[in-house]
C-alpha cells in the first residue's frame, strides 16, 4: 500500500505580488481586479467565465457571453510514427 509522502514545506497559497502589480516608473498599477468588498489588496481569482473572491465568495460574471462553446477538449495532433 502506497503511502503519499507529506511534502517537505508547506506550500504558500495566494498570488505573486509580482504577478498582479506592473510597475512602471514610478508609479503602479494592478493587472487584477480588487474585490468591492474586501477591499484593496484583495485580488479576485480569474475563472473561464467570472472572477471570484476567495475571501467573500464574491463573484462578478464576466460580461461577454459565449454564443457557443466550442469543445473543450482540443484535438491532439499525434506526431507522425517513423518506423
Ligand atoms: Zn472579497
Amino acid at each position: 500500500m502506497f503511502v503519499m509522502a507529506e511534502p517537505a514545506g508547506k506550500k504558500k497559497s495566494g498570488v505573486k505580488k509580482s504577478t498582479v502589480y506592473k510597475i512602471e516608473g514610478s508609479s503602479i498599477s494592478r493587472l487584477k481586479k480588487m474585490c468591492p468588498r474586501c477591499g484593496a489588496g484583495n485580488f479576485l481569482a480569474e475563472h473561464a467565465n467570472r472572477f471570484h473572491c476567495g475571501r467573500c465568495k464574491y463573484t462578478i460574471f464576466k460580461k461577454q457571453e459565449p454564443a457557443a462553446q466550442p469543445a473543450a477538449a482540443p484535438q491532439a495532433e499525434a506526431p507522425p510514427k517513423t518506423p
